[in-house]
């Protein structure tokens, strides 16, 4: 790894990280088996968000590797199939054990090459410790059921695991993601392949090597880093590959769904939002503030359930949105490796060339910018920064209050009426999340069964936990990727008549 690697202290970071979990001499490449295997496709150069340096540069998979993952898979679905369900959970528990050992240098590696703060990253890295567990318990617990049917017949339905699982991520929180995703997928009792983002694609690699570590079977955990064209369909194509679990955009996602449409295998696609945010004038405004804040601008943005839309009720407007332009400019932006510090920079080049193309757009169209708007002071050059940044005056027809922009971009809309409240909030393709702020209970529940959302929360926002389904609506995407709802999805169900 040292090769490719340019001077600064996320390359430094990332590579004393990437040493002491891999092992010294460790190079990227595709964790297939008990080893890494080195890419033979096209170079992939991964840069540091907080200055714009190249941090290294690997091989991405391609087709050679993905056929590789793919055969070392399927051996690994019939080892893992092998042990009894008991004995799958102690080995999903162990890994969590051992995630939670390796938090520190898993987070500043994630930290390094994603942009994110590391306090963030120490938190997710716990968070994935804590996921292990809970699936663990899982592996001995989803039972199947006797049918009473109106015949003689003696019906039984089972779940079975589909084989192996091909789980594709994004970069936005490439560790959480990965365990959201894998730890099912295994307490399902099928092998998971994982094609983490090609930029983020260092901690997904410690997270295998952990588990192999922790007991679990070489080939139940692939590994296998590249692109989305070429890698991500090239395992898609995989016979060996019986389901798809796709976490990103919308646009791959309707690639994805069709890819797999057309091979006959089911895919659930977890995809973007535009969450709305809706703030009625009996709500605890400091609160409200604090919580339209956090649920913009932490992740910088960068969270497919941002509440991206702060819909106020008009007699309080004006207050809120200088609140939260206060509480904005009191974020601590800074080095993600620094622990001080709260937001990063956007995590990539092609990401802050969208998001700061959006925010110019929304201007041009007659948005007022309030705060932010530009790379705060006192930064590193060439990094990828963006200052907390609140537009308001947004009309619903602008592109900045429909679309998603997945960085640290708040649109601020005034509204008179719980109708129109809700009508607003259901005013674009997406469903993925949202929340209502207010003192009566009957609007908190009338608001939540109206806004089309798989997640809403009444006076909070952010709260997620594996135990709950989340998933989300139209384009938002099709499928539940946690609660027991996962592992309906992650088998196949059987009816038995005897
Ligand atoms: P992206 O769609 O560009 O990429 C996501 C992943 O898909 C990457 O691993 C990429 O390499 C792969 N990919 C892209 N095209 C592919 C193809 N044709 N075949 C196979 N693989 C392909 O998204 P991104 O920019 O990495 O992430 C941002 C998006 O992810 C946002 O829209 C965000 O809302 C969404 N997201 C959703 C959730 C959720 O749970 N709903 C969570 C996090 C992020």
């Amino acid at each position: 790894m040292a090769d490719g690697m340019a001077g600064g202290a996320s390359s430094l970071a990332a590579t004393e990280a990437f040493k002491a979990l891999m092992g010294e001499g460790a190079s990227p490449g595709a964790w297939i088996g008990s080893r890494i295997v080195p890419g033979t496709g096209s170079p992939v150069t991964l840069t540091d968000p907080a200055t714009g340096a190249e941090i290294l540069a690997y091989a991405e998979a391609g087709a050679e590797g993905a056929a590789r993952a793919a055969a070392a898979a399927e051996a690994g679905s019939r080892a893992w199939a092998a042990l009894t369900p008991p004995a799958r959970g102690r080995a999903l528990w162990a890994w969590g054990e051992r995630v939670a050992g390796a938090s520190e240098p898993l987070a500043r590696l994630e930290a390094a090459v994603s942009g994110k703060p590391v306090r963030d990253c120490l938190r997710e890295a716990a968070a994935v410790a804590d996921m292990l567990r809970y699936w663990a318990g899982w592996t001995d617990k989803f039972e199947g059921r006797v049918v009473p049917v109106p015949t003689t017949h003696h019906v039984t339905v089972r779940h079975e695991p589909h084989g192996v699982i091909l789980a594709i991520t994004p970069w936005n929180a490439p560790l959480f993601t990965a365990g959201w995703n894998v730890a099912p997928i295994l307490a399902a009792g099928n092998a998971c392949i994982l094609k983490p983002s090609e930029f983020t694609p260092l901690t997904s690699l410690a997270f295998a090597k952990l588990a192999l570590e922790a007991g679990v079977p070489e080939g139940v955990v692939t590994v296998v880093p590249g692109t989305g064209p070429v890698t991500g369909a090239a395992l898609l194509a995989a016979p060996e590959v019986a389901q798809v679990v796709f976490v990103g955009s919308p646009e791959a996602g309707a690639v994805i769904g069709a890819s797999a449409a057309r091979r006959g295998i089911p895919a659930v696609l977890e995809l973007g939002g535009k969450s709305a945010n809706i703030v009625f004038d009996d709500a605890d405004l400091g609160r409200a503030a604090a919580g339209a804040q956090a649920a913009i601008f932490a992740g910088c943005g960068q969270s497919c359930v941002a509440g991206s839309r702060l819909l106020v009720q008009r007699s309080v407007h004006a207050r809120l949105v200088e609140a939260v332009a206060e509480g904005a400019a009191r974020i601590r932006l800074g080095h993600p490796l620094d622990p001080e510090t709260e937001m990063g920079p956007i995590a990539n080049a092609r990401q802050h060339a969208k998001v700061t193309g959006m925010v110019a757009e929304g201007l041009a169209a007659g948005a007022r910018l309030v705060a932010g708007g530009v790379a705060p002071p006192g930064l590193p050059d060439g990094g990828f920064w963006l200052a907390p940044t609140l537009l308001a005056d947004v009309s619903p027809a602008m592109a900045i209050a429909r679309d998603e922009v997945f960085g640290p971009v708040l649109a601020a809309l005034p509204f008179d009426t719980e109708e129109e409240a809700i009508a607003l909030a259901n005013a674009t393709r997406f469903g993925l999340a949202g929340a209502v702020w207010t003192a009566d209970v009957g609007r908190a529940h009338r608001v939540a069964a109206r806004v089309k959302a798989g997640t809403f929360w009444v006076n909070g926002y952010r709260s997620i936990h594996v135990s709950v389904p989340f998933g989300g609506f139209g384009a938002s995407g099709i499928g539940r990727s946690s609660g027991v709802e996962a592992l309906a999805a992650y088998t196949l169900t059987l009816a038995v008549w005897i």
